[in-house]
């Protein structure tokens, strides 16, 4: 693979998507300096996984707990079976109706179509295994500096036209000769509520730009809309996780009338090594949008707001969930169980884009120098991982092109 000449990115975003663009560009040879910016603790974003320090067996799929691949394989896919980073996920799965009984699950579920995988030890493996196959591609010298815990706040550009970004203090965190969000939020108008920030920090950005291409991507952006989740975790331990692995299904799809009924869409149920079983209750999105302002006094976003813990109207929220998860499993939880389980909240507040999404052929503003990856850009996959790792690839395919186009000694003689 001919590597390309040097040229700088800054990547803002660590989970499937910003991972995957970074795995695609050193797989084709990219030579320049790469910096990833994440303001979660470590790569992963919806495909986290959560752990703890004080009890190391926990481990918990919180966002994601698997993905489908519905249409050809990505090309990262390969690597990453090979690598054991990812395994075919073939646990059983079922589909609750508003009776309360089970079916066998059929191919309406857009998050079941297609052939089934997970993080091998968890999906925060997903991630984290892209970023170890961008160190081992053939530009692997110039490597990725990876940080964690950085949430970049503003965006300019130098009269030269490179990207700088910045922290919540305007301090200059990186510069770069491209800059790629592989997430929304400097971008949408969500950012001016969820972080009190006075601008959309792109919009700002793109004012010294004379770019009409920019502007249009930024529209759509603004009109993006996601659906959210509030999620109850569950640990079961001794005789309650018995009764949890002995349920006939791992992953429990609610259909529209179940999930009317009992507001919960999904449940995933992940056995741990060491005998203990983590549940993960996904609520419906309506739940969810009724309950958007309790966090959960874990999650990162309330870390990130200083947010004091609402526990009162947290332990509310969890109540209802679980109340609802042991009605809607009548049939295999005897009563009070789901109660007796270790529970907290966990809500993601942009779980799922809304359609259309970001249409494809707006992905990269070649001369403003940024690109968009994620789930957030509309095609096959969209709302998905799928998603996120194809619309990377692609990027990724145009970044490398412009850049060979640039270097003259890269062109083959004609
Ligand atoms: C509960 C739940 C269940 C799901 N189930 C499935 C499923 O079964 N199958 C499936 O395929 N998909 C599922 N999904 C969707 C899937 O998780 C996403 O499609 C995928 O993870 C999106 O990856 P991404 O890289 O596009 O976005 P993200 O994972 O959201 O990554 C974006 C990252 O950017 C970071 N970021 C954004 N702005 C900044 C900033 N300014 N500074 C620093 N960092 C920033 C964020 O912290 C985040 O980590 C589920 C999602 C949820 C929440």
């Amino acid at each position: 693979m001919a590597q390309c000449p040097p040229a700088s990115i800054a990547v803002v975003g660590a989970g499937v998507g910003g991972c995957a663009l970074i795995a695609a560009l050193c797989r084709g040879g990219w030579s320049g300096a790469i910096s990833l910016w994440e303001s979660g603790r470590g790569p992963g974003g919806r495909t986290a996984t959560r752990r703890s320090r004080q009890d190391a067996g926990l481990r918990i799929d919180h966002g994601a707990p698997l993905f489908n691949i519905s249409g050809l394989a990505p090309d990262l896919l390969e690597p990453l079976l090979v690598r054991g980073v990812i395994e075919p996920w073939m646990e059983p799965r079922a589909r609750l109706d508003a009776a309360g009984r089970l079916h066998s699950e059929d191919s309406r579920d857009p998050l079941g179509e297609g052939a089934l995988y997970r993080g091998a030890g968890g999906m925060d493996g997903l991630c984290a295994g892209l970023l170890d196959l961008a160190q081992a591609g053939p530009a692997a010298a110039s490597g990725v500096a990876a940080h964690y815990g950085v949430l970049v706040c503003y965006l300019a550009v130098t009269p030269g036209g490179r990207w700088q970004l910045f922290d919540r203090e305007r301090q200059l965190l990186a510069e770069a000769d491209w800059l790629v969000l592989a997430g929304t939020l400097l971008a949408h108008p969500r950012s001016r509520m969820l972080l009190a920030w006075d601008t959309v920090p792109l919009k700002e950005a793109a004012q010294s730009l004379d770019d009409p291409e920019l502007q249009h991507v930024l529209a759509a952006l603004a009109s993006l809309r996601s659906e959210a989740r509030s999620n109850l975790l569950l640990v079961a331990e001794g005789a309650d996780a018995e009764v949890w692995r002995r349920c006939p299904f791992r992953l429990l799809r609610f259909d529209a009338a179940a999930e009317q009924r009992w507001r919960l869409s999904r449940l995933s149920i992940q056995p741990l090594a060491d005998g203990r079983v983590a549940v993960a209750a996904h609520s419906s999105a309506v739940f969810a949008a009724e309950h958007l302002s309790v966090y959960g006094s874990r999650s990162s976003i309330a870390r990130q707001l200083g947010q004091l813990p609402r526990q009162e109207e947290e332990t509310a929220v969890i109540a209802a969930l679980s109340e609802a998860l042991q009605d809607a499993l009548a049939d295999w939880l005897e009563p009070g169980l789901v109660a007796r389980g270790q529970r907290q909240l966990m809500r993601w507040g942009a779980a799922f884009p809304r359609e259309p999404g970001l249409p494809e052929d707006l992905l990269l503003c070649s001369r403003s120098r940024v690109g968009f990856c994620g789930d957030y850009v509309a095609g096959v996959g969209f709302g998905r991982v799928e998603g996120a790792l194809r619309s990377s690839e692609r990027l990724a395919a145009m970044l490398l092109d412009i850049l060979r186009a640039e270097d003259p000694a890269a062109r083959s003689p004609s």
